[in-house]
């Protein structure tokens, strides 16, 4: 898909400088969350590609403290899209105190509760990338049920239990473009490597025949719409 770019190529020929690595890398690699930087190249290849479709904005589901939202901005950025990205901010289950994903410094003192909007607004701020990712606070099957715009990507990345995952799959698949780009997260063909409904909706996708494959890396998925 289009330029080469990341891991991979950053050792050049001899005699040949190499690129300066771009100045939202670094803040994507260092802000909080879960994505590895190889899935994270394979995020930002296929929303430039999206973006580069004009087939709609681009849309992810679950933003933690935007570092997905990072990659996958800065390449709708390169192509004049925007991103949409939907959280409540309030953590999945396995965020939660006492959950293996918890990180008590999300907690906000005021409420007692998670808060990683603050967070994801410092990274975009970072990054550059407030005239192009565009928060939308809530939660996501009641946004989904409100959204009528055709999307050139999703990122399914939200809730990773049985009932929210599939409420994401079913309330935002609709809105994905003939031609766009499906991708979802946390794809474990292999129960011992994590938890199953990402795989089960990554299976949904494929033997719906509404969608075929386009790449994996790692425990990502990139589908295209037929
Ligand atoms: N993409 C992020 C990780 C997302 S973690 C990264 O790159 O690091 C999952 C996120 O989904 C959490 O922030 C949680 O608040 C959000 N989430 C879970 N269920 C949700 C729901 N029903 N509506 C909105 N957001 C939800
Ligand atoms: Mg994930």
């Amino acid at each position: 898909m289009g330029r080469a770019h990341g891991p991979a190529d950053l050792t050049p020929p001899a005699g040949v400088t190499p690129a300066p690595a771009p100045e939202w890398l670094a803040v994507a690699q260092a802000a909080k969350g879960f994505m590895p930087d190889d899935e994270g190249w394979a995020l930002h290849e296929a929303a430039r590609a999206a973006a580069a479709s004009g087939l709609g904005p681009l849309l992810e589901v679950g933003t933690y403290c935007g570092k997905s939202a990072v990659y996958i901005g800065a390449g709708a950025r390169e192509r004049s899209a925007v991103l949409f990205t939907v959280d409540h901010h309030r953590g999945s289950e396995e965020n939660q105190a006492g959950w293996e994903h918890h990180d008590s410094s999300l907690v906000d003192p005021a409420t007692g509760r998670m808060d990683t909007l603050p967070f994801f607004r410092r990274t975009i701020f970072d990054a550059g990338l407030e005239g192009t990712v565009i928060a939308v606070i809530g939660e996501s099957p009641l946004v989904a049920s409100q959204w009528t715009t055709p999307l050139s990507f999703l990122f399914i990345d939200g809730g990773h239990g049985a009932e929210p995952a599939w409420a994401d799959y079913r309330g935002w698949t609709p809105h994905v473009a003939a031609g766009g780009l499906l991708a979802i997260h946390d794809v474990f063909p292999d129960p011992a490597h994590g938890g199953r409904p990402p795989y089960e909706l990554y299976c949904d996708a494929r033997e719906s025949g509404a969608f075929e494959d386009l790449s994996e890396t790692g425990s990502l998925r990139v589908l295209r719409r037929r």
